[in-house]
């Protein structure tokens, strides 16, 4: 594909717009990116986004745009669009509709996905999902709403243009959304830096308690749902602490474990300069990108940490699994 009028033209049609599970800056923008979009220059279609609940920092991005937390009874598509979504089993909350829908598209920058969908976009190295979607529109035809969502996405998951996912188009395509007069600055700020205080509390806890193995090449941080309670955390406020281990000095990578049922772990892995971590957590039935990486495991955080940190150990020994 192209351009997304390969997918767009056409009669006027109803279009399901989906994200991930858990779904982050990019995730969000992308998929709002996308309504807005189709909204401002296809009239004659019907679109919808999916989306898990999203948490408070990114609300700017949803509010007022009719996100969808369920599929309506009886509500029916002619055309599913998935975006930043790597496999069948992270799809949010319409993972159904995969198929249901007979017109399925997949635009993605996921190294892991094996492509999805009857037509499947993937750029594993562009920097986000919403620079493989900006890439595909016509720049004239972005709205300034449209451009600050993709901006948000490209910003997270570049953490603001500083992983190595980030190359001259990243900066081109950011600086043609910036044409548009967005709120840059805020975007940056309120969304990527800003923490709320559970958050912080959170981040502290865990860097508080992290550990080092491997010569200092490994970073371990862990929390279970007792400590996450005693210090007033939930879920939604673990974001961020993987990057903030994996900015320890020396460190080529780091492990963030974390409960989230009981009986279950989450684990987010994070890279630097070499270890493929996307293929680390595909070990264990998870996937990501080369430098950022998930998968679940179940038990407790420490059978977890017992599993997975001797295999990271020896990937680390041997140089690294096999990078791109
Ligand atoms: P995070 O650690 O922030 O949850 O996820 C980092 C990256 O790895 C994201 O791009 C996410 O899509 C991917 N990822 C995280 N967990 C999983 C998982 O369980 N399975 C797959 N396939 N990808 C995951
Ligand atoms: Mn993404």
């Amino acid at each position: 594909m192209h351009n997304l009028s390969e997918i767009l033209s056409g009669p006027g049609r109803s279009i399901a717009i989906a994200g991930h599970v858990h779904p982050d800056g990019d995730c969000i923008g992308s998929c709002v990116g996308l309504l807005l979009y189709i909204e401002e220059n296809y009239p004659q279609h019907r679109a919808a986004v999916f989306l898990e609940e999203t948490k408070g920092a990114l609300l700017f991005l949803t509010e007022g745009r009719g996100i969808r937390s369920a599929v309506p009874e009886g509500m029916q598509f002619d055309q599913l669009i998935l975006c930043d979504v790597s496999s069948p089993d992270r799809i949010g909350v319409c993972p159904e509709l995969l198929a249901a829908v007979e017109d399925t598209v997949s635009i993605d920058h996921h190294i892991s996905n094996p492509g999805i969908c009857r037509i499947n976009h993937i750029e594993p190295e562009a920097s986000s999902c919403s620079e493989v979607l900006a890439g595909l529109m016509d720049a004239e035809r972005i709205s300034p709403e449209a451009a600050e969502a993709l901006y948000t996405g490209i910003v997270h998951d570049s953490g603001v243009f500083q992983y190595g996912s980030t190359s001259p188009r990243t900066m081109r395509t950011a600086a043609m959304l910036m044409e548009k007069g967005i709120p840059f600055s805020r975007i940056i700020q309120e969304s990527f830096f800003a923490r709320s205080f559970a958050e912080s509390r959170a981040l502290g806890f865990v860097l508080s308690r992290a550990e080092l193995s491997g010569g200092g090449l490994l970073a371990v941080g862990s929390i279970t749902a007792a400590e996450m309670q005693e210090i007033g955390a939930g879920l939604p406020d673990l974001d961020g602490i993987a990057a903030q281990l994996r900015l320890i000095r020396g460190t080529e990578a780091a492990a963030f474990f974390y409960e989230t049922a009981p009986g279950s772990v989450k684990v987010s892995l994070r890279s630097t300069n070499y270890l493929n971590v996307s293929e680390l957590a595909g070990r264990f039935g998870g996937g990501g990108h080369v430098r950022a990486a998930g998968c679940t495991l179940s038990g407790t955080v420490e059978e977890a940490k017992a599993a997975l940190v001797p295999v990271l150990l020896d990937a680390l020994s041997e140089g690294g699994a096999p990078a791109l």
